[in-house]
């Protein structure tokens, strides 16, 4: 079941062979593609918001 390793795949934490099997995959399935592009999406935002803590903070945001 590729979907349980969505998750993974998109945090990056998937090894290079995973990694392609799970493309190679998703070219060939729209609901794991809309999945996984909904993950990496929520994925990005996690990010994003923790990059805006660390502005907030005054980590990082020394110009
Ligand atoms: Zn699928």
């Amino acid at each position: 079941m590729i979907r349980r390793q969505l998750g993974m795949w998109a945090r990056g934490s998937s090894s290079v062979r995973r990694t392609r099997l799970i493309v190679s995959h998703l070219a060939s399935c729209p609901d794991c593609d809309t999945i996984a592009t909904m993950l990496a999406e929520a994925n990005d935002e996690l990010h994003a918001t923790a990059r805006s803590a660390g502005t907030v903070t005054g980590l990082g945001a020394r110009s």
